[in-house]
């Protein structure tokens, strides 16, 4: 940005620090529900563009990187950043572009009207235009050790984690295309991948099926479950149930993989955003939900990529996308 224009001189006014959220404003240009790499990202673009933008955190400021340990593939930092350090950064920057951040949780919506409404348990608030930004959950096992090793030996993403078990043995639970996409990307590291589904048939498209089923790397156990994580520091073993016979087994791994699906937070928008079968939030001309004025970014739309650095884009795509349509609607 050069010197002496628009962009750089909001930029000197927001130098003095984050804004302290004043606790009175409930009326905003834009709303963006969510603050994980998209909420933060749209809160930067919005706020940049002269937009008073409020964030709604949720209860967990930071998405799914507040629970990851290091990152080493969001670009910018060259020996790798940890999940909460880079999140911090992220809605430190948001703020010093102005985005109002409050960290509470949205419990309803109301966007049949214009203004926009999103309320808290506390509070009202209005907004021309929403971004969604609430993220999707990877489902879970259910065990007392996934907690346990999480992020120590037990990931939720083959890309994010992989390169961290160079040489080991690993499991991956689940038999549908995301459980045979990361067995087949992690056999570039491990020494062998266990491929552990609950049934004798795989739920994966027929083409990865058979890339995986030929896959020498590979080994299959069928009709079984992950019933116990073992280690110390580290998860170290598995145990493994085959669930016709009741016999266990005991398998030596360094990292466990749990890929049984995901779990859009959409709750809060059912009958009144368009959802698709999984929940997942169905879109139009990329950003733009079925309400004209609401939009939605990140994982929350987006089952294939999941990535920090596509959801941090969606984010800036939706931003972008609003400030044509509150610049076009102020001209009608
Ligand atoms: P998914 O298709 O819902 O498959 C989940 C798998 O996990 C199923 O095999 C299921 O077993 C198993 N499972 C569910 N709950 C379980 C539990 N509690 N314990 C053990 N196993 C459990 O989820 P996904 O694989 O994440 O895929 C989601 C969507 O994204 C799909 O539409 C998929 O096609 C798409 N996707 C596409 C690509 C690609 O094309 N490259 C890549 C990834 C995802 P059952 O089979 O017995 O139900």
């Amino acid at each position: 940005m050069m010197a002496g224009d628009a962009g750089a001189a909001v930029l000197e006014t927001k130098d003095e620090g984050p804004k302290i959220p004043d606790k009175n404003k409930t009326k905003f240009d834009v709303i963006i529900i969510g603050a994980g790499p998209s909420g933060y990202t749209a809160g930067i673009y919005c706020s940049r563009a002269g937009y008073d933008t409020l964030i709604l955190s949720g209860i967990l400021p930071g998405g799914q990187l507040v629970n990851t340990t290091e990152v080493e593939n969001y670009p910018g930092f060259e020996n790798g950043i940890m999940g909460p350090d880079l999140m911090i950064e992220m809605r430190k920057q948001s703020q010093r572009m102005g985005t109002t951040i409050i960290d509470d949780v949205a419990v309803d919506v109301d966007f049949r009207h214009k203004p926009f409404k999103v309320l808290t348990a506390s509070e009202e608030y209005e907004g021309r235009a929403v971004i969604i930004a609430t993220g999707a959950n990877p489902r879970k096992l259910g065990l007392e050790g996934e907690e346990t090793f999480a992020g120590k030996g037990v990931s939720y993403c083959a890309t994010c984690d992989g390169p961290f078990f160079r040489n080991q043995d690993i499991i991956v639970v689940g038999g549908g295309d995301s459980a045979i996409e990361e067995a087949t990307f992690l056999t570039k590291f491990a020494t062998k991948v266990h491929l552990v589904h609950r049934r004798g048939e795989l739920r994966a498209s027929k083409i990865m099926q058979e890339r995986a089923l030929n896959n020498e790397k590979i080994k299959f156990h069928w009709d079984s479950a992950v019933t116990e994580i073992k280690g110390d520091q580290k998860m170290q073993q598995a145990v493994l149930k085959n669930l016709k016979t009741n016999e266990e087994s005991t398998l030596d791994a360094g990292g466990l993989f749990v890929a049984i699906g995901h779990e859009p937070n959409t709750q809060l928008f059912k009958g009144q955003i368009d959802l698709d079968e999984d929940d997942y939030v169905v879109l139009k001309n990329k950003t733009h939900t079925n309400i004209e004025g609401i939009f939605a970014a990140g994982d929350v739309h987006d089952r294939n990529y999941r990535q920090a650095i596509t959801a941090a884009a969606f984010g800036c795509m939706a931003a972008i996308d609003l400030d044509k349509y509150l610049t076009e609607s102020a001209d009608k």
